[in-house]
């Protein structure tokens, strides 16, 4: 079966579009050193996702699903601009990439974690 752009296979499953849903928005001051650059970090947590699923898939996260699905509801929520420019980064949140993430170029210095279902 072939997927249109709007489809995404992850673990197993296909999804499609609108069919991820944010459950919980935090937004935390960040500690790390501010430069001339201010930039945020989005992390995206899975609900009941198994912590060995999470370890497992640690680099392969299903960020171009998450970039197309979930930052457009997270920006209209925290009132950002929709073209916000995001990178994703596997060292978003720790040199050894254990907590991959989305780097947002929103002029701020925070963390958004997003759980997701
Ligand atoms: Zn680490």
């Amino acid at each position: 079966m072939s997927l249109t752009p709007a489809q995404i296979k992850y673990r197993g499953r296909i999804y499609k579009q609108a069919a991820v849903r944010i459950s919980k928005l935090r937004v935390d001051d960040s500690h790390r050193a501010g430069g001339a650059e201010q930039t945020s970090r989005l992390f995206v947590w899975i609900d009941n996702e198994k912590v060995l699923d999470n370890l497992h898939d640690r680099y392969k996260r299903p960020w171009q699903l998450w970039k197309a699905e979930v930052l457009p509801q997270v920006f209209k929520r925290l009132k950002l601009p929709r073209d916000t420019l995001t990178k994703w980064s596997q060292t978003a949140g720790c040199s050894c990439g254990c907590s991959p993430g989305f780097i947002v170029y929103d002029g701020k210095n925070q963390d958004y974690h997003v759980f997701v279902s």
